[in-house]
C-alpha cells in the first residue's frame, strides 16, 4: 500500500484535512476551573478509552488519507500508562511525520526522557501564571513547582522549539502577561495565550472574560518594546505569531474567539473513547470505536472519518446568537 492510497479527507468546503488530535485520556491531575468541574469527576471507566492498539489501527487508516500530523492530549497525556509506547507505535506508522503532545508539564521530570526516545517530536507545556497563589485558584490543586521542573526536564533531554500555552481570562491573567514573558524570552520558550473557549465543564464562560490577542499585544509592547507580526509559513496554524523587534524571540496568539481561524482549519479530533469528531465546538460524533471493536473494515473505517469530516459546519459560531455549546467539556474532547 503506499501512504495515501485513500482519497484525501476534503470537506464540503474543501478544506484538506491531514492534523488528528488525539486524546488518550480525559483523566487530570489538576483540575482547571476552564477545563474541569468543580465537584466530583465522572471519569470514562478505563475499558471504554481506545486501547493503544486501537489509536494505532486508527492512526494507521487516516494515514492513508493523508494525515500527517498527531498531537496527543488529554485530559493530561501523560497520567496514561506507558504512553512513550503509543508514541513509538506512532511513530513508525507511514506518512506520519510529526507527533507532538500538549501537556500541564508535571509528569515530564519523570518521562521527558522515554517521551524523547520513543519519537516524540514537539512539546507544549501549559503554564498560565508563575504565582503559586494564582497557579492554586486557576487549577486548584498545588503544583507550580513540579511544572517548572517539568519544562527544564524538556529541555535538558533536549525537546526544540518548546511552546508555552497560556489561556487568557480578563480580571485574572492580566498580572502573569509581563512575567510569563520574561520567563520565555529567558529560557528561549515560545509563549503562546489562547483565548478562553465556552469549554469549560462549569458553564461559567462569559465573552467578557474574554482577554483578547490584541489587548495582550499591547500590554507586552509596553513592557518590551515593539512586537512585529511573522509571516506564517503555513496557512493553516492557529496561531498568529509576532517576533519581538528587540531579538527577544517569538510569541503567538491564538485567538479562537476574536479571530476565528476556521476557514483554514485542518484539524479532525479522536475522543479518548473512540468518538471522531471535526471540531473541538462539533455537536456531533462518529463512533469509530464501534467499528474498531464489532469487527469493521478499514474501508468502513475510511467512510465513517469521510463522513465526519464532509459534515463539517463552515465555523464554529461563538459569536451568533445560534452558538450551541458542546455538551463535553474541554477535558471530554481534547484541546
Ligand atoms: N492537560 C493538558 C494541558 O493542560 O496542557 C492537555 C489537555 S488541555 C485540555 C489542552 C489545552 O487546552 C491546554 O493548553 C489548556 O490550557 C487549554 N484549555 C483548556 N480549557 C480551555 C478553554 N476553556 N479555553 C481555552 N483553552 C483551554
Ligand atoms: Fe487538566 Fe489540561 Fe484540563 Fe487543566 S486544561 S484540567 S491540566 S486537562
Amino acid at each position: 500500500m503506499s501512504q495515501a492510497d485513500y482519497p484525501p479527507l476534503i470537506d464540503s468546503f474543501g478544506r484538506v484535512h491531514s492534523d488528528l488530535r488525539i486524546s488518550v485520556t480525559d483523566r487530570c491531575n489538576i483540575r482547571c476551573f476552564y477545563c474541569m468541574p468543580a465537584g466530583a469527576v465522572r471519569f470514562k471507566p478505563r475499558r471504554e478509552l481506545l486501547s493503544f492498539e486501537e489509536i494505532e489501527r486508527f492512526v494507521g487508516v487516516v494515514a492513508r488519507m493523508g494525515v500527517r500530523k498527531l498531537r496527543l492530549t488529554g485530559g493530561e497525556p501523560l497520567v496514561r500508562q506507558n504512553l512513550p509506547r503509543l508514541v513509538a507505535l506512532l511513530a513508525q506508522l507511514p506518512g506520519i511525520d510529526d507527533i507532538a503532545m500538549t501537556t500541564n508539564g508535571m509528569l515530564l521530570p519523570e518521562h521527558a526522557e522515554s517521551l524523547r526516545a520513543s519519537g516524540l517530536r514537539r512539546l507544549n507545556i501549559s503554564l498560565d501564571t508563575l504565582d503559586p497563589d494564582r497557579f492554586q485558584q486557576i487549577s486548584r490543586r498545588e503544583g507550580l513547582e513540579q511544572v517548572l521542573a517539568g519544562i527544564a526536564a524538556a529541555q535538558q533531554v533536549g525537546f526544540e522549539k518548546i511552546k508555552l500555552n497560556a489561556v487568557a481570562i480578563r480580571g485574572l491573567t492580566e498580572p502573569d502577561v509581563a512575567p510569563l514573558g520574561r520567563f520565555a524570552r529567558e529560557r528561549g520558550l515560545e509563549l503562546r495565550f489562547i483565548e478562553y473557549m465556552p469549554l469549560d465543564a462549569d458553564g461559567t464562560w462569559q465573552n467578557e472574560q474574554v482577554l483578547s490577542g490584541e489587548e495582550i499585544i499591547e500590554m507586552l509592547q509596553s513592557e518590551f518594546g515593539p512586537l512585529e507580526p511573522i509571516t506564517p509559513d503555513d496557512r493553516s496554524q492557529p496561531a498568529t505569531d509576532y517576533r519581538f523587534v528587540d531579538g527577544g524571540g517569538t510569541v503567538g496568539f491564538i485567538n479562537p474567539v476574536t479571530q476565528p481561524f476556521c476557514a483554514n482549519c485542518n484539524r479532525l479530533r479522536l475522543t479518548a473513547e473512540g468518538q471522531v469528531r471535526n471540531c473541538l465546538f462539533s455537536t456531533v460524533e462518529w463512533d469509530a470505536r464501534a467499528l474498531l471493536r464489532g469487527g469493521g473494515s478499514d474501508e468502513q473505517l475510511a467512510d465513517l472519518v469521510r463522513s465526519c469530516v464532509w459534515a463539517k459546519k463552515a465555523g464554529h459560531g461563538i459569536n451568533s446568537d445560534e452558538f450551541t455549546k458542546p455538551q463535553r467539556a474541554m477535558f471530554q474532547i481534547g484541546g
